[in-house]
């Protein structure tokens, strides 16, 4: 099925855009979510984890302890491939079996760090960034998960840099003060040029 990769930086509307393609009946598969459900209770993920990295990192309840690991895998990056090694072939795997039972025209995968993990690009057939300016994802993140400024910089920090993005985009949706209707009208334009390049006529 034709794939489209949605990226973009955090709080730059990904959720917020790839919910309004959903309303065309476009499928979305969700990287992040599947890396949450793997590290959930009895996720796919968390025999490997524990045995890498020690039982001190899973919660009680048999959940990835993410405060823990975040802390760890922040400031050292060899926990941080450690652990990417377990969860990155696991969410690919499991991101081609959603791609693969998707219904509708064409599917739309949300990949946050799309540009930054190298394969995702050759996986999908169209990339679509979402841009906005940094002071605008600073304030919807700090608003979102109730960060302090300099937590949202220092995501920011590890993320592409915006340029980086925008070079791999084959479609920009600039997301700044943009109010919701018209965000819905790109997202409708951006939908009919989809269905055509999917082999599907126009809605
Ligand atoms: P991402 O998935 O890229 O992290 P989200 O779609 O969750 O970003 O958006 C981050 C926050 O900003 C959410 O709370 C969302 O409701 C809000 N938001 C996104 N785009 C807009 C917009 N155009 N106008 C107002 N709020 C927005």
């Amino acid at each position: 099925m034709f794939a489209v990769g949605l990226t973009g930086g955090i709080g730059s509307g990904k959720s917020t855009i790839a919910d309004l393609f959903a309303t065309h009946g476009v499928a979305v598969v969700d990287t992040d979510a599947i890396a949450h459900r793997i590290t959930a209770p009895g996720g796919a993920a968390m025999g490997a984890i524990e045995q890498a990295f020690g039982p001190q990192f899973v919660a009680p309840d048999g959940s990835l302890d993410r405060a823990r690991m975040r802390a760890l895998v922040f400031s050292d990056d060899t926990a941080k491939a450690r652990l990417e090694a377990i969860t990155h072939p696991l969410i690919r795997s499991e991101t081609e079996r959603e791609r693969e039972a998707a219904i509708g025209p064409y599917v739309i995968v949300v990949v946050p760090l799309l540009v930054e993990s190298g394969t995702w690009r050759s996986r999908v057939d169209r990339v679509l960034v979402v841009d906005c300016d940094v002071e605008t994802q600073i304030e919807r993140v700090m608003r979102r998960n109730a960060f302090s400024r300099e937590q949202v910089l220092a995501i920011i920090a590890r993320q592409a840099t915006r340029e980086a993005r925008l070079a791999a985009a084959d479609d920009v949706i600039v997301n700044d003060a943009t109010p919701l209707d018209a965000l819905a009208r790109e997202v409708h334009v951006l939908h009919r040029h989809y269905l055509s390049l999917a082999g599907a006529a126009p809605a």
